[in-house]
């Protein structure tokens, strides 16, 4: 089999484009927003793509990482297309747990093994490495933790600076990681929304780039590479229902965005999973929205939960959000704090697999999917494991 040579691959990117109001963009320019304040998508040339882009060349690519397939990601030159490994993460049969339940076919897509052990490494590699093609080599960043750490880490990469500002509640281990990476970090008193209005107004006043979630256009691209991942890792046909511990909604909507543009591709059918969105019970914005039958999600008060990556009182990406749940006829369950606790200890125990309070909340959701009817014994199901057990050290 000959190698496919990636050296000469550009991206088909050609433009931005809101997802609100449809204006486009130069994608050129270094924008974060549409002007009128929602999220910008990047369109490709799938025409383009599909010339390089095929099932062929695809199975001939020895490159295991977010730039796989380099046509539909946003960097253009191949020196720009940073890398720590990141992606290609395993599935996991869940044998024992869905011998529990009753569930033939339950996996997880275990995200425990990316660069600082959450998948936040596929969005702030993508979202780094298109900066630093722009030129931009300051980063400003808000983070609960996971998205400090991982923007750290390419940051270092990419001999740029990092930023960071998080809450003081923030598990000491990740601080430590993220000074340890070379990092400008600072405690913020409060939530992470005060970290957010800090981090806004130093960004501003020293020129810093924001990589806040989908506030530039990049981050989404990289965790796209979970959807495009997911349809090659089961030979092209896409399970039935994926369930997605929800925050700020970028992995939910960038797997949305990746199964558009494979379909267009050809690479494959119109079928869809059912995406079901998991919350926190005590910071539940868009399971709210949805049960309420909103097209946006109101603030949410007083957010506290253990799964500091689902405490997310307000998502910019609230109407794309709930947009994919509906028209993937999927739905949005909250779980406590303690069913989290719960399945965190059954995974370790009886699968072998340490997982972060995020991720298990996707498997403590499953006995109340089952008896909702929102999932049924003998559909394929994929959770997603989006952080490892030691990014959540105070829930053991
Ligand atoms: C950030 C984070 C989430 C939420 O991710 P979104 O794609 O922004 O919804 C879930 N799990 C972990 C471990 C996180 O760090
Ligand atoms: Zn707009």
């Amino acid at each position: 089999m000959t190698v496919f040579d990636y050296t000469n691959v550009s991206s088909s990117a050609f433009q931005l484009r809101c997802t609100a109001c449809g204006d486009v963009h130069n994608i050129q320019a270094k924008h974060r927003t549409c002007s009128c304040g929602k999220v910008l998508f990047v369109d490709y040339d799938l025409e383009k793509a599909k010339e390089t882009l095929d099932l062929g060349s695809i199975q001939s690519r020895h490159r295991y990482n977010i730039w796989r397939m380099a046509e539909i990601m946003p960097v253009f030159e191949e020196k720009h297309r940073y890398s720590l490994g990141e992606g290609w993460t395993p599935i996991v049969n869940l044998k024992n747990i869905g011998d529990k339940l009753d569930l033939q076919h339950l996996y997880i897509k275990d995200e425990s093994f990316n660069p600082t052990g959450s998948f936040k490494s596929r969005g702030l590699c993508a979202a780094v490495s298109r900066a630093v093609e722009l030129g931009i080599n300051e980063f400003v960043i808000p983070t609960a933790g996971n998205a400090g750490a991982a923007l750290a880490a390419y940051a270092a990469k990419t001999n740029s600076n990092a930023h960071i500002y998080m809450p003081e509640d923030t598990p000491p281990f990740i601080v430590t990681e993220i000074k340890a990476l070379g990092a400008d970090a600072h405690l913020v008193k409060g939530l992470i929304t005060d970290a957010g209005r800090i981090a806004k107004e130093q960004g501003a006043a020293n020129n810093w780039f924001d990589v806040s979630t989908l506030k530039e256009p990049y981050r989404a691209e990289g965790k796209k590479t979970m959807g495009l991942e997911l349809a090659e890792q089961f030979n092209w046909i896409l399970p039935d229902a994926i369930i997605y511990p929800t925050g700020g909604g970028t992995g939910i909507i960038g797997m949305w965005k990746a199964f558009d543009e494979l379909e267009e591709l050809g690479l494959i059918d119109g079928k869809r999973p059912k995406m079901i969105s998991i919350q926190s019970s005590t910071c539940a914005p868009i399971v709210r929205a949805f049960k309420e039958g909103k097209d946006y999600a109101e603030f949410w008060e007083n957010a506290e939960t253990i799964a500091a990556g689902l405490r997310v009182p307000s998502a910019i990406a609230d109407y794309l959000i709930l947009n994919t749940i509906r028209e993937s006829k999927g739905t949005a369950l909250a779980v406590d704090d303690l069913t989290i606790k719960i399945a965190m200890t059954q995974l370790a125990k009886e699968e072998g697999i340490m997982l972060s309070a995020e991720g298990a909340a996707t498997i403590a959701a499953l006995e109340l999917l089952l008896s909702n009817g929102d999932i049924q014994t003998d559909e394929k199901i994929v959770a997603f494991g989006t952080g490892s057990g030691l990014t959540t050290p105070e829930a053991w």
